[in-house]
């Protein structure tokens, strides 16, 4: 909570802040708010730590919508026994000062105990599209995303809501469950914002050393190659191949993936020359980081 609030504010919300609902009922009641006098809702969700990404999501969801709602909960259920759950960064008096920044109208941060009230039992599972890929290296991820985001939208019951093609198989989870359970939203993909050097933003990019960032360009441009060589007619799998060696070759530690699919559906394609439309998508580990990154075929 802020220690000063500003005049004529309630606690939690200051000049350079949006207000703060902690609550569905709080959240609830600003959407009715906006419903009553005919304003359409827009919807970012995040973990925090905003960075650009995040932020040219809500200048989208602004230009689609009247009012725009950024989410920031760290979702305890998407993360490993071994992940980076407790390192993860918080801050939310700069993630609300950012929103404001962009013109966000509502900063929704619930409590895991809201979110996960005693006697919780539901996990939605997406088959098909979550199971390769981070699917495969991260069991129980996308469980925990496809529950979480089911939930915020229907908390929210936006008109768009906005994902990040930088977490591209996320994106396509999503576009999946709302379709499945009938959840009246439009799901926007906004495309990824990028370092000079080409990284992918990523709030996990604030744990890398300084060398470490240096080497970490290398994701982009070595998809930005394999790329090249697809078009060029490469059959996939030696594309593939390729990019593995050039991470390793660039400092890279372990690599979950580098693969070529179907840009929908995240089927497998190859071996040969890729036809329709495709995407390509690596994870890997630089130290203790695991950067993901993704482009178009
Ligand atoms: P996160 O806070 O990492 O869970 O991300 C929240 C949303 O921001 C997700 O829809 C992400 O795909 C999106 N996002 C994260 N990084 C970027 C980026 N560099 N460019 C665009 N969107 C991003």
């Amino acid at each position: 909570m802020d220690s000063e609030p500003a005049h004529g504010l309630s606690a939690g919300m200051s000049a350079m802040s949006p207000p703060i609902a902690r609550t569905v009922a709080e959240l609830r009641a600003h959407v009715r708010r906006w419903r009553a006098g005919g304003e359409t809702v827009g919807f970012v969700p995040t973990m925090g730590a905003l960075h650009e990404g995040h932020l040219s999501l809500v200048r989208l969801a602004k230009d689609r919508a009247r009012r725009a709602v950024a989410s920031v909960f760290v979702n305890p259920t998407q993360f490993g026994p071994n992940e980076d759950f407790d390192a993860y960064p918080r801050d939310e008096r700069r993630d609300a000062e950012l929103l404001a920044s962009v013109g966000c109208d509502l900063l929704y941060a619930p409590t895991a105990a809201e979110m996960y009230p005693p006697g919780f039992a539901t996990t939605i599972t997406v088959a098909g599209v979550t199971e390769p890929l981070d699917g495969a290296a991260r069991p129980g991820h996308f469980a925990g995303v496809a529950t979480v985001v089911a939930k915020l939208l229907l908390q929210c019951g936006p008109d768009v809501a906005v994902f990040g093609e930088k977490d591209y198989q996320q994106l396509q989870v999503i576009r999946r469950l709302v379709v499945d359970l009938d959840i009246p939203v439009e799901i926007l993909g906004g495309p990824t914002a990028r370092a000079g050097d080409g990284l992918a933003l990523s709030s996990r990019n604030a744990y890398l050393t300084p060398d470490e960032r240096v080497v970490a360009a290398a994701l982009n441009r070595t998809l930005a190659a394999a790329v090249a060589q697809l078009r060029a007619g490469r059959a996939a799998v030696e594309v593939e191949a390729d990019a593995v060696r050039r991470l390793a070759e660039a400092g890279f530690g372990r690599i979950d993936y580098v693969e070529v699919r179907d840009a929908e559906n995240l089927a497998r394609l190859g071996p040969g020359p890729v036809g329709g439309p495709a995407r390509i998508l690596a994870a890997a580990l630089l130290g203790r980081t695991r950067l993901i990154d993704n482009m178009a075929v």
